[in-house]
Formats: C-alpha cells, sequence, structure tokens
C-alpha cells in the first residue's frame, strides 16, 4: 500500500506518519528530511536545496524529483511506503503518477494560527535528529541521546510564512486533484484520536487493493 500524507507544515502530518508506518508497516518518505540528510553529508544536492530551504522556499521540482526517485528505487520502498511533503504542487503530481501509484491520500487540517504556534515551538536534536515541542516542555537537551535542542532556521517566523504562504498557494489544490482516494482529518484534538479513523479508512484501502 502506498499513501501520501497532505496538510500545513506544522499539523502534525510527521506524528500521524509514525503511527500510520508502526501499525502498517509502511517505510516513511519526507522529502525534506531527505535533502537535510544530504546536504549534512555535503553532496551536492542536498546542499544546493539548503539554500531554498532556509529561505522556506520550495527546492526547484527537477532536484525534488531526482531525490525521490533515488528514494524510491531502494528495496525496501518496494513493500510499501507512505509520502510525506510531496507532492507540493500539481506539476510534481502528475510526475509522481508517472513513477509510483498512490492507494489512497490523508489531509490532515489544522488551522493556520495554530500550524504557526506548534512550528515555532519546533526544536529538534542536532545529533539524532528527534523531534520536541516547547509546547509539552522541551528542555535545551534531548532526553534520548544529550544533544543539543535547535531551532531549524525555517522554523523562524519568516520564513513560516513564506512556507505557509506556498502551502496554500501551490499545495492546496491537490486536495481536489486526489479527491478520488482521499480522507481528510482535522488534527485539533490528541493523535491518538485524529488516527482513529484514520486506521479505519487505511484497513479498508487495504483489503481493497
Ligand atoms: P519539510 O521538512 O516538509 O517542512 O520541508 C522542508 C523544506 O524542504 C521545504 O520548505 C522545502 O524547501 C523543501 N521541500 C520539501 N518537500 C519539497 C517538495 N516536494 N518540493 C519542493 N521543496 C520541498
Amino acid at each position: 500500500m502506498n499513501l501520501m500524507l497532505l496538510g500545513m507544515q506544522g499539523s502534525g502530518k510527521g506524528t500521524i506518519s509514525k503511527l500510520i508506518t508502526e501499525e502498517f508497516g509502511l517505510v516513511p518518505i519526507s522529502i525534506g528530511e531527505l535533502f537535510r540528510r544530504s546536504a549534512a553529508k555535503g553532496e551536492e544536492l542536498g546542499l544546493e536545496a539548503s539554500r531554498y530551504m532556509n529561505k522556506g522556499e520550495l527546492v526547484p521540482d527537477v532536484l525534488t524529483i531526482q531525490i525521490l526517485k533515488n528514494r524510491l528505487a531502494e528495496p525496501d520502498c518496494k513493500e510499501g511506503f507512505i509520502l510525506d511533503g510531496f507532492p507540493r504542487n500539481i506539476k510534481q503530481a502528475k510526475a509522481l503518477a508517472k513513477i509510483a501509484k498512490i492507494d489512497a491520500v490523508i489531509a490532515i487540517e489544522l488551522p493556520r494560527e495554530e500550524c504557526v504556534k506548534r512550528l515555532l515551538a519546533r526544536r529538534v536534536c542536532s545529533k539524532c535528529g528527534e523531534g520536541y515541542s516547547t509546547l509539552l516542555g522541551a528542555g535545551d537537551t534531548c532526553t534520548k541521546c544529550g544533544g543539543k535542542l535547535v531551532q531549524r532556521d525555517d522554523d523562524k517566523l519568516d520564513a513560516i510564512n513564506t512556507r505557509l504562504e506556498v502551502y496554500e498557494k501551490e499545495t492546496t489544490p491537490l486536495i481536489d486533484f486526489y479527491s478520488d482516494r482521499l480522507l481528510k482529518v482535522s488534527n485539533d484534538k490528541s493523535p491518538s484520536e485524529t488516527y482513529k479513523p484514520i486506521k479505519n479508512f487505511l484497513a479498508k484501502v487495504g483489503k481493497n487493493k
């Protein structure tokens, strides 16, 4: 089963993605994460991408489609994957249709002001990459490895506003594009409440495959 998560940055896609992958055994693929890892290794592709990412802009389609194609070609993706952060526009959705079949799309909904609040509170471990939130009591250090918690450059207010504007203009039209296989869920409750209808929906998708 191949899935896709849509939703504004800060809407909670990462948390929901974790719950789905644990239960359905899918490979999580976050394009932002692939770029960040590539940049950390000093690869040309990642370094080029980070010039756009730091400003909150989308990375050009040609680089984005390349990094996704490379990842989907790895053997673990054959059993099913869940895409988070791709596609971000109709052009990418059309490119994706040529390289993979997507069985279902889940759109996570949360008001923009709440997304901004959650993004500003987000912290990440500079050593192991674990995510935290100051809204949930994060301090300065990672409770898993002791690394220093930092704020991503694109989680600062200017970049957040750019990212959310790009989402509203370019990514929202995907809700109609995928309307034949879509579940919309509001994430204004706890992650486990949000997850319940998703689990029921995916159980049916899995059976019909
Ligand atoms: P994320 O981790 O999903 O918030 O993504 C971080 C950044 O990676 C975005 O602000 C973009 O600069 C870049 N990015 C992630 N996915 C895409 C995509 N599908 N197309 C273009 N840029 C992307």
